[in-house]
């Protein structure tokens, strides 16, 4: 009989497993913990449920923990990447970055990947080189997190913010990536606040507008990276499909419905979307919408012929948003020494040409440069 993956369960899922072996729901509950806040690896270590009830339980389900077979640290110590190997073999990216003692808020952000592969073709992405494989369950995108908490655990800390926006466009994976959300804001599980959880996407309307009706209080990012569609239909193929004019009604409508601003991504590649010109066309583009413009310095691909812009061409470029009255921020880069983007270091893995780091090897990982995404959906 196949068994199901647990972390693929959320808590009422869970109490209705247990009342189906003929167990009140607090036991459901109590598995829930276990598997969404403790991580458990296996069902025995559930010391405070009866050792019957663990042999039931045992025979219905398991709990899927995939391998580890990269890990990273950046010079810093506060950029670490990790590649997870699933059963079939597809491997996925995340990162954990750390803001401790920078300013106010203390934070350490999980960016996770919701697809092995991506199926949208941008050209500044490693993932979208490689092409699609399939989509994640919700069971491989909790592991993501639950690995991400067992390294940081090790110092005493606890992942605070979670980013969809690792390898995948999250909204093409929709119900699973939904039901993740809601595992991890569960207060039995990590109990991560909703407006500390950010969906990124490249831009699919009917998603965005299916999203809306969620009415749920996360943070939308939409990559934008081109204030035109003639330069968008270069940079990312989904454009052709749904230009800026249905986007941006399609975020508006968003906005309006929810209530919440949305951040709009902006990577700048030097000389293809960094002029002041763009700068006004992105100005206009937003003018009278609840948005926040996310610079990014961009993070180069192999291949992909971009090269990021200039510090302080990113610095002018912010100026002038700000003149118009546009909210800017440009997102701190992280591990300075770290070259890659998305998908670089699962391609290196794949090749063989980086460590393989067991279970074993994330507490014992030595300090090396690593790459980590700056620059995706
Ligand atoms: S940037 Fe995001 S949506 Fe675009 S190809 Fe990469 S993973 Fe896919």
């Amino acid at each position: 009989m196949a068994t199901v993956d647990l972390r693929q369960l959320d808590r009422r899922e869970m109490e209705h497993l247990l009342q189906e072996m003929g167990h009140p729901p607090y036991r459901g509950r109590q598995l829930f913990r276990w598997v969404h806040n403790r991580g458990i690896a296996s069902i025995e270590v559930i010391t405070d449920l009866p050792k019957e009830l663990r042999g039931q339980i045992a025979q219905q389900s398991e709990i899927r923990v995939p391998a580890v077979v990269g890990l990273e640290t950046s010079r810093d110590n506060r950029t670490r990447k990790m590649v997870l190997k699933l059963p079939d073999g597809e491997m996925v990216e995340m990162v954990v970055m750390e803001y401790l003692g920078r300013d106010s808020r203390d934070r350490i952000t999980l960016c996770l990947s919701t697809q092995a592969g991506c199926a949208m073709g941008c050209l500044f992405c490693a993932t979208g080189m490689g092409g699609f494989r399939r989509n994640l369950t919700t069971g491989e995108i909790i592991s993501q997190v639950l690995a991400g908490q067992k390294l940081v655990a090790v110092s005493g800390y606890r992942i605070s913010n979670v980013v969809y926006m690792g390898m995948g466009e999250p909204l093409l994976n929709y119900q699973a990536v939904l039901k993740s959300i809601h595992i991890l804001n569960d207060e039995n599980g990590l109990g991560i606040s909703y407006r500390r959880i950010t969906l990124s996407t490249c831009g699919l309307v009917p998603e965005i507008r299916r999203l809306a009706g969620e009415r749920l209080p996360i943070v939308l990012a939409v990559s934008l990276h081109a204030p035109n569609d003639h330069l968008r239909d270069r940079l990312m193929p989904i454009n052709r499909k749904y230009p800026l004019v249905e986007l941006m009604a399609a975020c508006r409508d968003y906005i309006w419905q929810t209530g919440r601003r949305i951040t709009f991504e902006y990577a700048l590649a030097r000389g293809v979307n960094d002029s002041m010109v763009h700068a006004r066309q992105l100005a206009e583009l937003v003018a009278g919408m609840k948005v926040n413009i996310n610079l990014i310095p961009l993070n180069p691909v192999a291949g992909a012929g971009l090269r990021p812009s200039p510090r302080g061409q990113v610095q002018e470029f912010a100026s002038y948003l700000l003149k118009y009255g546009t909210e800017v921020s440009i997102r701190e880069e992280m591990g300075g020494d770290i070259q890659a983007a998305c998908g670089q270091l699962r391609r290196r893995v794949l090749a063989g040409t980086t460590e393989q780091a067991g279970e074993k090897g994330v507490k014992n990982a030595g300090r090396r440069a690593v790459p980590h995404r700056l620059g995706q959906a």
